[in-house]
């Protein structure tokens, strides 16, 4: 490579992810464009995000304000009973976000000319002290280096030697929201402002508040959403969910509107039966329920010659740790900052394998522990479950664990320090 040009990356995947890499290498003097699938703007994807101090030092690394309308903030958990009423409380100071609040400041700040829709990578090819770039339109880009921010499904990773693949853990996050303005009065006055849990043996259910449409912190304007994570067996329980009403089975995954109106008639039952009176009101009221089926990801490698994973595509958290995007972001700094460390850029990318590998292993390591009784559901029968997958643990325990600081993480935290 001549010393005179800029090096250049390019970034497979304009979401979260993809865009704080791009942002951080472009500050760094590299020559940087980005390749997203979809055709059109992402702003209106995604619902509430937990944030983390981590996410908020690497956005301001990118030089985005975090000033109070990031999010909507809550002081504290409060578990309710099955008859609705508060049985444990946990301070936990937090901030919740929204998807688009997040991509908005990140896709401003990075050139539109650099940013190219409607781009699906379909092959990659090593070539000397580089990599070429395939799309489905039959384009071709040379770079030094390959950023595959590509998401769960990433196809960077299929090209990969050594891969790992996703496996389902057995239970889906059921989610929904109902606007602020669109609550009872007296629902409102008693949910809005706090963060709620309610544990029925082998389901989690949490409600809490986002910013509203437009990812507006303006009281009135906000919006209040729940996740049930609800135990589903994978062939017969998720295959069900995922097929519409003409019987057309979706895979894992089925666009909202496509649900059917018995399997959300269902849930809604289940949560008369199972949930406290609050929250199974939360779930008649969200007007579209959806789900996610939760799996986890641990990559044996993230790092290829010169392509590299990051964010979903290289390890996927269960959300118990509400840290996906935060985990996105520390890997774009962590990919920067050895970047920048190490003008061998093999040396630096190995470097980032060794870090992005074992915060991501980490992270997916404690999602799996905060989610092992709810897993234990689907996949054992009750007599061969042990003590820990028979109930949630203490109360307090599911209040304090999910979603926790990551300073407050012991595996964890000295990973992050140098970020602070
Ligand atoms: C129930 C649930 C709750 C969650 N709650 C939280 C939370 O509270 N906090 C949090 O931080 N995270 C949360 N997450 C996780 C969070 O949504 C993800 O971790 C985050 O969005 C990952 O970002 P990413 O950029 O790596 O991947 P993605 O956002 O998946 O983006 C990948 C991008 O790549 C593009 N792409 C894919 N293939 C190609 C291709 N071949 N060519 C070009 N482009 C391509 C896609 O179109 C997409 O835009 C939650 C997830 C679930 C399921």
């Amino acid at each position: 490579m001549s010393n005179n040009r800029a090096r250049r990356a390019i970034v497979i995947g304009g979401s979260l992810g993809g865009l704080m890499s791009a942002n951080l290498l472009l500050q760094a003097g590299w020559d940087v464009e980005i390749f997203e699938r979809s055709g059109e703007d992402l702003a209106n994807r995604g619902a509430g995000i937990g944030t983390h101090e981590e996410l908020f030092c690497v956005l301001k690394r990118i030089g985005i304000d975090i000033d109070p309308t990031i999010g909507v903030p809550v002081s504290g958990r409060h578990c309710l009973d099955a008859s609705g009423q508060v049985v444990a409380y946990w301070p936990a100071p937090r901030t919740m976000s929204a998807w688009a609040r997040l991509y908005r400041p990140l896709k401003e700040r990075f050139p539109s000319t650099r940013y190219h829709f409607g781009m699906r990578l379909v092959a990659i090819e090593p070539v000397v002290d580089g990599v070429t770039a395939v799309f489905a339109d039959g384009t071709r880009h040379r770079a030094d280096l390959l950023v595959g921010a590509d998401g769960f499904g990433s196809t960077v990773r299929s090209f990969f030697s050594t891969q790992a693949s996703p496996s389902y853990a057995g239970y889906v996050g059921w989610r929904g929201l109902v606007n602020e303005w669109e609550m009872p009065v007296d629902f409102h006055r008693k949910m809005f402002e706090h963060y709620f849990f309610c544990l029925p043996e082998g389901e989690i259910m949490l409600c809490f508040p986002v910013p509203g449409k437009d990812h507006s912190v303006i009281p009135g304007k906000r919006a209040y959403t729940f996740v049930w994570y609800h135990p589903t067996e994978e062939h017969k329980g998720l295959a069900d969910l995922c097929t519409d009403a003409k019987g057309v089975c979706h895979g894992s995954s089925i666009a909202p509107p496509l649900i059917r109106p018995d399997v959300v008639r269902q849930l809604r039952e289940s949560a008369h039966a199972q949930m406290a009176p609050q929250m199974a009101q939360m779930v008649d009221l969200a007007p579209q329920p959806f789900f996610q089926a939760i799996y986890d990801l641990d990559s044996p490698s993230v790092v290829q010659g010169r392509v590299v994973l990051l964010g979903d595509a290289a390890f996927v958290a269960r959300p118990h740790t509400g840290m996906g995007v935060t985990k996105a972001a520390i890997d774009a700094a962590t990919l920067a900052d050895a970047l920048q460390a190490d003008s061998d850029l093999d040396l630096a990318l190995a470097q980032y394998g060794k870090r992005c590998g074992l915060f991501g292993s980490r992270a997916v390591a404690r999602g799996r522990w905060c989610g092992a009784h709810l897993e234990a559901q689907s996949t054992k029968p009750r007599a061969d479950r042990t003590a820990e997958e028979l109930s949630h643990g203490s109360t307090i325990m599911v209040l304090r664990e999910h979603g926790a600081k990551i300073s407050d993480i012991a595996d964890l935290a000295p990973l992050v320090q140098w970020l602070h």
